[in-house]
Formats: C-alpha cells, structure tokens, sequence
C-alpha cells in the first residue's frame, strides 16, 4: 500500500487502474469539488499565505478526509481518495475551456498550500518523487554565498538569507527566473531561494495538468458512450451539492402580495431583475420564465399561487386569458409535475443558471454577474443604491470571473453583514439565507472595520483568472429538466 502512494503530494501522473463502485465514484468527486470550492473562497479572500488562510483550508482537508498532513505515515486511504477523486474531476473538467481553466486554478492552489506545508525533508523527497531533483544546497556552501545570493536575489537581506533554504537548480528550470536577474547563476546552476521553488513546481505542474486536461478532452467520446458515466460526470460539472431546494418546508407560506417586497430585500439579483421585467413588460421569454417559475416554487409558491401570479402578470400583456389558460397554464403545471412525466422539477443553481443557456437580445434570465455588460452592471448597483466601494468591489470580482462571490458581496452589501457566512451556489439558498437573517434568526456578523481583518484580502489585487463554480452534483435535476424546457418553448 505504502509503494502505492510513497508521498502524500503527487502530480497525478499515473491515473489508478482499480475497480470502484459508482457510489465511491460520486462521493469522492463531490467531496473534492467542496474542497476545490473552499480553495477557490479563501483564495479570493485570504492572502494565500496567512495563518486564517492554511488553518481554514487544513480544517477543510480534515473535514473532508484529504491528506493534511504529510507527516502522517498512515494515511492510504486518504491518498487514495486524493488520486481517485482528482482523476474524476479531470474527466468531468476537462469538457471546456472554462471549466479547464478554472479546475488547474484551484488544484494549482491546492497544491501550492500542501506543498508548502511539507518540512524540509519532506519536500526534497517530493521533489525526487516528481522528478524535479532540485538539491538544498548545504549550510556551508549558503555561508560561502551569502554574499552572493543576497546581492543577485531581490528583497532578501542577509537574515533572510540565511533562514532561507536554497536549491541548486539546472539553468532549464529556472529560466524565468535568470532572464529576471531574481537568482545567483554559478557554473550553469541557479541557486533558488524556497519561496521561488514553489513557484517552479507550481509551473511545472501547470504543463504537465494542462496538457493532461486536453488530452483527457480528446479522449471524452469514448468515456462519453458509457452511460453509467456520462450523467455522473457532466451533473458534477453543472450541478450543485446542497439542499433540494424543490422540496420546500415553507409551500404555500408566501403570499402573492409580498413578492414584490420580497424580491428587493431578499431575491438574488437575478431573480429581482427577472421580476423587475416581468411587471415591466408582462412577459418573459421562455428561459425567463424557467428560471424564475421554478425559483419562485422554490421559495414557496403553490401550484394555485403560481397560475395566479403568472396569469395576473400575462393577461396585463398582450397574452388573453385562454391563450393562457391553453399554453403557460399547462407548463406551469407540468413543472410542478402535474402534467407530463410528473417530475417535480428542480430550481436551477447558480452553475447552470451561469454556465447554460445564455441569455440574448430580449431575454433577463441568465446571472447578470455573468452575462451582464460591466457598464449596465455598474448602472444597475448604483440605483440599488450600492456604495460606490460597494461597486468596485463587485466589479473587480466579476472581472477575475469570480460570479458567485460577486454575488455574496452583493449580499452582504444589501443586508449589512462583513461576512455572508456561508458558500452561495443557488438562488433559493440565497432567499432562504436573506430571510433567516431579516427574520432574526441569524445574528448579523458586523465586523469592527479595523479588528482581526488584517489578514483579509484586498480584492483588487485579486488577479486569477477562474470563474466562480460550485460544488456538484443533484443526480436527476439536470436531465429532468430537459423534458420541461420543450414546453416552454413558446415566447
Ligand atoms: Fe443568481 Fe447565482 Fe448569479 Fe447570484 S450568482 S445572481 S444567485 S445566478
């Protein structure tokens, strides 16, 4: 077993070749999206170096049964868990260009933080391990160069130095680097302070990910014809872990009349620009309306409410009450599986609403963190009456493809909280969340400005380019979903 996994950081190289049951198969894949989203979290919000940032992400690993700590000898099964479940996500994130781009960011910080972690001797063996024989160069020879490596490495004064650890790297490897003038160069070898060593492995590990990622991408049509397969793997890129939000304890609580009060206090921004539209016009577009009905059923609405509430809106438009009763009325029972299949349909999470189905000319559906133009986008904060910081701040997230946690600042912005206190992936979690927190039954979380935030990041420097994705996988939702949307094809 121990030959199996020799280090608790590997770079994937080999994928595992055992037999594993489609129920480990989920699990394992759903539990590294969490933890892939947790890094992408803390990493918007914690310079990746502080304390809060390696104890939050250790707390995950833990939680998560990932290997935490390289000293640990006797943790086979949590190495094994590692390697299956990154190979799984390699096959469900290698299906386009954004989802390529943003699963090599996360691992990238994964591995970043756990390689980091490693002592001294540790990392050497890994180095070994993966082939990148870089050699810490002994105390003498660093006492002989101090000189040296202080005046040819920037920012590091001789106490630095000399707590640094250095490495005696090929001139190949450290290129960058050379052609920086960042690094003593003697007799064709660079010396690399740690702190620069990571950042080798780190690219290093890029080559050998990315070109994985489009290879595993190629191979996709084989993997694609099994169909035990392809639902698991392309719901763990589209879905979401987390409550079912169909199933609604509070059916039937909400009245008609409050929606409008509702959807400016406690509706996400794609829903309350989905109502705005529809009062405005009377009328959505079809994707509007699977959007919005199927939220709106989330939050609580009865059957009887939803055919009220659409065709009160409608018949103000240009749709007359048969047409009505004809057409919409029977999609929206058919979406509360009344009708068809009798599948009651699942609202949509954030990543379908952000990865599916853009919206074009006409349509308001879509998440406007995503799909709105940056300028309308700014327009329509500043009458929501954002603070100006406010807006930066979302607009600088949007800008690094950050749409959820754009979203969660938009949250804390409406409801004066510092910390929105949980992970947002759906607009009903986003309702329920707001509700709890307006009905008193969740304390808000205001922060003094000054006190424990020092570690927090300034967004603004925030410069990786992932998209903000959530965690994975209703089984069903997607697939049902389908059946649905050609009854709702009519504008
Ligand atoms: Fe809606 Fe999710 Fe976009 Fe927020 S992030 S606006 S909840 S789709």
């Amino acid at each position: 077993r121990r030959e199996l996994y020799p280090h608790s950081l590997q770079f994937y190289l080999e994928p595992p070749t055992e037999n594993i049951s489609l129920v480990e198969f989920e699990s394992f894949a759903v539990d590294r999206l969490r933890l892939l989203k947790v890094v992408e979290n803390l990493g918007v919000s914690y310079v990746r170096s502080s304390d809060l940032y390696k104890t939050k992400l250790e707390a995950e690993l833990r939680r998560l049964k990932f290997p935490y700590k390289a000293l640990a000898e006797d943790d086979f099964e949590a190495r094994r868990k590692d390697h299956i479940s990154h190979f799984i996500l390699r096959l469900a994130y290698c299906q386009s260009e954004d989802l390529r781009r943003w699963f090599l960011q996360q691992e990238m910080d994964l591995l970043r933080y756990r390689f980091n972690e490693l002592t001294d001797c540790l990392r050497q063996k890994f180095l070994e391990h993966v082939n990148l024989s870089f050699e810490a160069i002994s105390e003498d020879l660093k006492n002989e160069l101090a000189n040296e490596l202080q005046a040819s490495t920037p920012s590091l004064g001789v106490t630095k130095v000399r707590e640094q650890m250095f490495y005696k790297v090929g001139l190949a490897d450290a290129v960058d680097l050379f052609r920086a003038r960042r690094v003593f160069i003697k007799e064709g070898f660079a010396y690399v302070p740690l702190k620069e060593i990571d950042a080798i492995v780190l690219n290093n590990y890029r080559t050998k990910l990315s070109k994985a990622l489009a290879l595993t991408a190629r191979s996709l049509p084989s993997i694609q014809s099994d169909e035990r397969l392809q639902p698991l793997l392309s719901h763990l890129s589209h879905s979401y872990v987390g409550p079912d939000y169909s199933v609604q304890k509070n059916t039937g609580k909400i009245s008609l009349e409050q929606i409008d009060t509702l959807s400016v206090r406690s509706f996400p921004l794609c829903m309350r620009q989905l109502h705005k539209a529809l009062r405005d016009n009377h009328h959505l577009r079809h994707g509007g309306r699977m959007q919005y009905g199927l939220f709106l059923k989330g939050i609580g609405l009865t059957l009887e409410q939803a055919l009220e509430f659409w065709k009160k809106e409608f018949i103000r438009g240009k749709v007359d009450a048969d047409k009505f009763d004809k057409g919409y009325a029977y999609s929206i029972r058919h979406s509360y599986g009344k009708e068809g299949k009798r599948t009651d349909y699942t609202p949509y999470s954030c990543m379908k609403i952000i990865m599916s189905n853009p919206p074009s000319q006409g349509d308001y559906h879509g998440c406007p963190f995503r799909h709105s133009d940056p300028e309308l986008l700014k327009q329509k904060l500043q009458s929501y009456k954002i603070s100006p910081s406010g807006i930066t701040q979302i607009l600088e997230l949007v800008k690094g493809m950050h749409y959820q946690l754009a979203c969660q600042k938009y949250f804390e912005l409406t409801h004066d909280v510092d910390d929105i206190g949980f992970s947002l992936n759906h607009p009903n979690q986003y309702f329920v969340e707001s509700q709890r927190l307006l009905s008193g039954g969740r304390e808000p979380k205001k922060e003094l400005s000054n006190s424990g935030n020092s570690q927090q990041k300034n967004n603004s420097q925030e410069s990786t380019n992932s998209n903000s994705t959530p965690t994975s996988s209703n089984t069903t939702a997607d697939a049902e979903l389908e059946g649905l949307e050609a009854y709702f094809t009519e504008d």
